[in-house]
């Protein structure tokens, strides 16, 4: 057997490793914004079904184009977001990472540059490199907004033609105001992606950049149903924009990279959509609950639109998490220096959290 140092790997490969948290098994995994709730025996039975019938005709490729599940997927985010979407406007793949690679790989690529603004989601720097593309990282301000006029800068000075906005914004929980994307799409003629992969966690009156596709032709929203849907083992991400980005997304998709059992499954979902997202208000609730009850303890919570809360600021992070983890609740050590994020699980799982946080700190 070869070791990878004896094989021709990509010289900006070497030295890395696979991306991803921990998969360890504790009883409080409150680690990868997960929604804690499994589907119910209904959803359960109503999959299996769908699955089966896929299953019949196995032998035969799947639907290329996935049309039925983007009809589906359009009604859905027309219904959530109050604007009309048509399928042709709507894209899906293997959860909102793979719809991302796509953009990227259509967008990006050698002798291009992507733009982010960080603290942000770890995974972006990766779709870079794994298309070739060039990556620069702006910063955002110090209540994890985006700083405009910085913002603007990198853009003039980099000439991106794909700029990474994530709103809600993981690991921080802060949703982008619409202003500000329209500002940034009309700074330069960068394809302006909004990963709104926690959007239907967002506040009252918080709304979605789907409202903006129709002024704004460089824009895609992209979405998951690995959250708020409570489908991350399903993988199915998606996303809205112009018929254009579609046609982009298509020309460099894997041929029939959805299987017939994913693209079943995620219309059963879809389906039971009432049912599935019925939890979004509980974790909503349950997430200012942690928020309040953080700063109650005299720490720093950011403000969340999502199912996380990014709190601080520890000397030594590192010890915390560990302090946790011996305690049995896993949560992530990611973003800015001393800051630690915890998903949003049950009241079971949260009582547990607060319990154990404590106990490591001392303080309660
Ligand atoms: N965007 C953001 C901001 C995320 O946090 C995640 C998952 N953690 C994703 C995209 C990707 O999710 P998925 O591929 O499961 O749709």
């Amino acid at each position: 057997m070869s070791e990878l140092d004896d094989l021709p790997l990509r010289d900006e490969l070497r030295g890395q490793s696979p991306y991803g948290a921990p998969q360890l098994d504790v009883p409080v995994a409150l680690n990868v914004n997960e929604n804690p709730y499994p589907p119910s025996e209904r959803v359960v039975a109503a999959i299996a079904t769908a699955a089966a019938s896929a299953a019949r005709t196995l032998n035969r490729y799947p639907d290329r184009d996935a049309t039925d599940l983007r009809a589906d997927l359009a009604r859905y985010l027309s219904a959530d977001t109050g604007v009309t979407v048509t399928p042709e406007q709507v894209w899906a793949a293997n959860g909102s990472n793979e719809v991302m690679l796509h953009l990227l790989q259509a967008f990006g690529g050698p002798g291009r540059t992507a733009v982010s603004f960080a603290p942000t989601y770890s995974m972006y720097p990766e779709y870079a490199r794994d298309t070739h593309t060039g990556w620069v990282v702006g910063r955002r301000a110090e209540d994890f907004s985006i700083d405009l006029p910085h913002a603007r800068s990198v853009i003039a000075e980099h000439r991106p033609s794909v700029v990474l906005l994530a709103s809600p914004n993981n690991p921080t929980g802060t949703a982008l105001p619409l202003e500000h994307v329209r500002e940034l799409h009309d700074a330069s003629a960068a394809v302006l992606v909004v990963d709104e992969a926690y959007a239907e966690f967002r506040r009252a009156g918080v709304p979605s950049a789907v409202t903006l596709l129709d002024s704004c032709p460089r824009l895609v929203v992209t979405r998951t149903m690995s959250k708020a849907f409570a489908l991350a083992g399903g993988r199915l991400g998606y996303l809205a924009a112009s018929p254009a980005v579609v046609d982009a997304a298509r020309i460099v998709r894997l041929p029939y990279h959805l299987s017939a059992v994913t693209q079943a499954v995620a219309r059963v979902a879809l389906a039971s959509a009432g049912e599935l997202l019925a939890r979004v208000d509980a974790l909503r609730s349950e997430r200012d609950r942690t928020v309040e009850w953080l700063r109650s303890r005299g720490y720093d919570a950011a403000d969340s639109d999502a199912n996380f809360v990014l709190f601080g600021r520890f000397p030594d992070r590192h010890a915390v998490w560990q302090g946790l983890l011996d305690r049995g609740v896993l949560i992530r050590e990611t973003g800015p220096d001393g800051w630690l994020r915890v998903s949003i699980g049950t009241p079971e799982e949260m009582a547990a959290f607060r319990r154990a946080l404590d106990d490591v700190t001392g303080r309660g």
